[in-house]
């Protein structure tokens, strides 16, 4: 099962943490084939079960081995807590189950990978320096006019007193403004935000209403790093929903050592 070609990409600020050990998963080196090709691991994206558990295994064991928590998500503002204290902790994290039905993810627990699955939609990873608390959020469109991320920062505030002046963000590749048409904008996001359509298009720019929506909570905008990839204009790198339909999800995993 080891695959040579599995290529990872990394925030340049939290490559600086050593803390951090995290990336974006690209969709070569896998086991799936077609539409799937080849290293994806959305258990609802139509593609088998046994090539996306044995996808999700190559993940684990390039990541060292430690425990990955997937999350069934459903376009919601669902923030999960996991606090290294609490009892309730599942025993083991499958790779072939989703552990918890949420769209965001906070812990201050060592050595768990919290991933998000994506083809278009962003995964925003959050980290607290002082804290030492790590985020990892799935916002699509549906996410970001329901604006989860100022719910999980919301969240990390109340439950950890994580401070926002400490907290480092990354913005995965995802759907950029180049592709982001909503033909039916007027009845799908709501006229407030509006002000980040596309002048003369339908198109709407999610990666800087992520980052208002960062910033409207006091995240500063230097610690703030977007990979500006668009999703659908590289499909030979990545899955995009939008560009092919039938496809799978990428992974993108964050952890703290
Ligand atoms: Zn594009």
């Amino acid at each position: 099962m080891e695959n040579a070609d599995i290529k990872v990409y990394e925030f340049e600020h939290f490559n600086t943490m050593p803390v951090i050990v995290h990336g974006i998963f690209t969709r070569t080196g896998g086991t799936s084939t077609g539409a799937y090709d080849s290293l994806n691991i959305g258990m609802n994206s139509g593609d088998e079960k046994t090539a996306i558990a044995d996808n999700r295994k190559l993940i684990i064991r390039k990541m060292g081995m430690k425990p990955l928590v997937f999350l069934n998500q459903v376009h919601g503002t669902t923030i999960k807590v996991l606090k290294k204290n609490d009892n309730d902790l599942p025993e083991t994290f499958q790779p072939g189950k989703e552990t918890y039905t949420a769209d965001g993810i906070v812990t201050d627990m060592k050595d768990v990978f919290l991933v998000i699955q994506v083809a278009d939609c962003q995964a925003v990873m959050l980290y607290d320096t002082k804290k030492k608390v790590i985020a990892n959020i799935h916002s699509g469109w549906q996410g970001s006019i329901q604006n989860v991320i100022g719910n999980c920062l919301d969240k990390m505030a109340k439950e950890f007193g994580c401070q926002p002046e400490n907290i480092f963000a990354g913005i995965s590749p995802s759907l950029g403004p180049c592709c982001s048409e909503f033909v039916n904008y007027k009845d799908e996001i709501p006229k407030k935000l509006w002000e980040y359509k596309i002048k003369g298009k339908d198109n709407f720019n999610f990666w800087d209403m992520s980052r208002d929506q960062l910033m409207d909570k006091g995240v500063k905008r230097e610690h703030i790093e977007n990979m500006e990839i668009c999703t659908k204009c590289n499909t030979d790198i990545f899955y995009s929903f939008r560009a092919e339909r039938t496809t799978g999800r990428f992974a993108c995993v964050i952890s703290m050592v």
